[in-house]
């Protein structure tokens, strides 16, 4: 079959960025030298890329993790041009068909079962999807977004635009005009391009399935350190409205950060997240998989087996148990009877369901975790 045609324009844009990035930074470098608002403004204008798509074009508009005030959506939608990686619109469309057919080598735009340099790059380097290319039906919600609308419009020029006048802007400001178009418009571009592109290929490739195996992303702590956080992709993949990638208060996720923060300066609201209930059955269902899967060798397995399910099972209820009673005494709160529902039924029932819980959670972990 015939490959489709190259992309020349992208082809173009990546190896002389690339190349540039490469030879000519150093070679200035070494020549002229660079200093510290060099090195700032490039990490500055990477953070603002970078943020952008996975605040902006990520989970604010592909998956509505969340609402933003009308200004931090022209600031993502300008850092997004910044960044070069088409328009919100098409990012967006693109970004729901991988979720909706991840892993499908023929729909998933950037498949990564097609491997490491298909779904890194060269996805974009040739026309693999081109009767898909306007077709934006998957995103007419986000057309009623004024913001999207002007970006996907104006889009070139608000590229040319801020890929050639910001580092412009600051070489003048600093007086070394030619070192700024290196570090802060080339080198800041390609970084930025590939740290996102990790997400696509490495963050499918390398990494543990702690929520789900029905696809191939992965959560991987080190990669969430070069994408803002979006290395926790096998979370981000079973609930990805979740404005979190990183749930835990110690992951490395900034992107869900810099929401959270929006949102208690009044800039961000509805910030949605997924159930902890939800998220402990996901977890304890692969780790019984993956007990089942290992214990098969063992003799006595069938046996060891119908424990587990028993014991998992159980949990399962107790979960359901403990979170219907947390919701019912939640309920409550939000009518104001805070003092009342303190004294409630209602309230004592959660605590002893909790605590039957965490019995029962004890009794499941010490027992998987000598197969799983
Ligand atoms: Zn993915
Ligand atoms: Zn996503």
């Amino acid at each position: 079959m015939k490959k489709p045609n190259i992309i020349w324009i992208n082809v173009l844009i990546f190896s002389i960025t690339g190349l540039v990035a490469l030879v000519g930074v150093p070679w200035y470098g070494v020549v002229h030298g660079y200093d510290g608002y060099h090195l700032l403004a490039t990490v500055l204008c990477i953070g603002y890329c970078g943020m952008s798509i996975t605040a902006g074009y990520h989970r604010l508009w592909s998956h509505h993790a969340y609402e933003a005030n009308i200004v931090i959506r022209v600031l993502y939608a300008i850092g997004g041009a910044f960044a070069l990686q088409n328009s919100a619109l098409h990012w967006s469309s693109d970004h729901r068909i991988h979720h909706r057919y991840v892993d499908n080598n023929e729909k998933d735009p950037y498949s990564a079962k097609k491997g490491f340099w298909y779904s890194h790059i060269g996805w974009m380097l040739r026309e693999y999807q081109r009767e898909r290319y306007d077709d934006y039906s998957n995103v007419a919600d986000l057309k009623r977004d004024p913001v999207v609308i002007w970006q996907h419009k104006y889009y070139l020029l608000l590229a040319a635009l801020t890929n050639f006048g910001i580092p412009l802007a600051i070489g003048f400001w600093h007086g070394d005009v030619w070192g700024m178009l290196l570090t802060v418009g080339v080198l800041r571009l390609v970084i930025s391009h590939h740290v996102t592109f990790f997400i696509n290929s490495l963050a499918h490739l390398w990494g543990r399935q702690p929520y789900s195996d029905k696809n191939t992303a992965k959560d991987n702590a080190l990669i969430a350190y070069f994408t803002f956080g979006e290395g926790y992709h096998n979370y981000h993949h079973s609930f990805q409205f979740d404005y979190r990638n990183g749930i835990r208060w110690w992951q490395f996720d900034p992107t869900k950060w810099l929401i959270w923060s929006l949102n208690k300066v009044g800039l961000a609201q509805n910030l949605r997240t997924c159930g902890n209930d939800r998220i402990e059955k996901a977890k304890a269902h692969m780790l019984l998989q993956k007990a089942n899967e290992r214990l098969s060798a063992l003799p006595n397995a069938d046996e060891i087996s119908a424990i587990l399910h028993a014991e998992y099972e159980h949990l399962v209820e107790h979960i359901n148990q403990a979170y219907e009673a947390k919701k019912a005494w939640l309920e409550l709160q939000k009518n104001h009877l805070i003092e009342a529902c303190d004294k409630s039924e209602a309230m004592k029932q959660y605590k002893e369901l909790k605590s039957n819980l965490q019995e029962q959670r004890e009794r499941w972990n010490s027992l998987v975790t000598q197969y799983a």
